[in-house]
């Protein structure tokens, strides 16, 4: 890996972040606070949040087996996704390269934020080639985004081609690990001790089935989470959504269970699929939706927005022509979906 220094834009390196009211007391013990311009009524919500979630990150480590200073907590994966623009990539000047199909939101972000994006494409199997994606990067790629397992696609990416991605490049490199909790491959959120150049996604919105409150987690070196936490806003993570946090991973068996129906009712779901005179093909997923190629994609798609079913037609993308992505549901949701299906002509 470069420098780090090399890698971050002179000026988030040289930025000096806002100082929030409560940040100059803290470590001291007090009852009346003056200093944050807050109402004294409305008691519960009156207060700003704990900029840093650090109560949150000390329950949230245990549960993830990472140190709390290797946590950023943003508003969604999203904020985490938008802030390694900003913090990395200069404007009209840097580059990345990532995967294609994947998750829209990295190009969207780098639309954004004036940075151009490079697609390199997966291969027939939608699998990882590592050669291919180093060989598209130059001295102004910062960041390389990869996602496992693969939205929309649903598979699990060669965690060896992974390796020789972050072994082989000098810049950042991305693994969005949103869907990794119905995978049954090892995650490389317990790899960041190898990788300086390491960054994980999670979130609180698949697995952890909260996706209202809009919770997503960076894991990366101190380093790494330092400049995060610089340039988020002060408060990005509110007092509710903190809350709403804090409980579920008290109830992480809960979770547990939640992730355990939803792996068993994809063993049901894919063989019944299959099985439909609709259905050309399943592509294989680790994550809690699965990628069909289906006779015609876009007159299914309407047929089933006509029943109240909606699934995701992913006819236009690259790689998918043909293709409908679809969630697992309750069982009840899942056979509403097959019977219509069934009756389709
Ligand atoms: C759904 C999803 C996310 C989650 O984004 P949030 O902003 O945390 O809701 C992140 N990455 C991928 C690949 C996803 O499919």
């Amino acid at each position: 890996m470069k420098a780090l220094q090399e890698l971050v834009r002179e000026n988030i390196w040289a930025l000096k972040p806002y100082s929030c009211a409560r940040d100059e007391f803290k470590g001291r013990d007090a009852h009346v606070f003056l200093d944050a311009n807050e109402s004294p009524y409305n008691q519960g919500f009156n207060r700003y949040p704990d900029p840093l979630q650090e109560s949150l990150k000390v329950k949230l480590s245990r549960h993830k087996g990472v140190h709390p200073s290797q946590i950023f907590l943003g508003n969604g994966s999203d904020e985490a996704i938008d802030l390694v623009y900003r913090i990395f990539c200069e404007p009209h000047v840097d580059n990345v390269v990532a995967i294609s199909p994947t998750y829209g939101m990295y190009e969207v972000c780098a639309d954004i934020n004036a940075v151009e994006y490079r697609k390199v494409s997966l291969d027939a199997d939608f699998q990882l080639n590592a050669q291919n994606l180093l060989a598209a990067t130059d001295d102004h790629t910062k960041v390389i985004w990869i996602c496992t397992p693969n939205n929309p696609t649903g598979n699990d990416l060669d965690a060896r081609a992974i390796q020789q991605v972050l072994e082989n490049f000098g810049g950042i490199v991305v693994v969005d690990e949103a869907y990794s909790d119905f995978s049954s491959f090892p995650a490389f959120r317990t790899q960041l001790h190898k990788y300086p150049n390491l960054i994980v996604l999670n979130t609180m919105s698949k697995a952890w089935a909260s996706a209202s409150i809009r919770m997503g987690m960076a894991f990366a070196s101190p380093e790494i989470i330092g400049l995060f936490n610089k340039v988020k806003y002060p408060y990005n993570i509110n007092k509710l959504t903190q809350d709403h946090a804090s409980a579920l991973i008290d109830d992480a068996f809960k979770v547990q269970r939640w992730v355990a129906q939803i792996k068993e009712e994809r063993a049901h779901m894919i063989p019944a699929f299959n099985e439909l005179p609709v259905c050309l093909k399943v592509y294989p997923t680790g994550a809690n939706f699965f990628l069909a190629k289906v006779t015609d994609a876009d007159a299914i798609y309407h047929y089933l927005v006509d029943r109240g079913v909606i699934v995701r037609n992913r006819n236009r993308v690259e790689m998918c022509q043909g293709c409908l992505r679809i969630t697992i549901g309750t069982p009840q949701e899942n056979n509403e979906l097959l019977s219509a299906l069934r009756q389709y002509k």
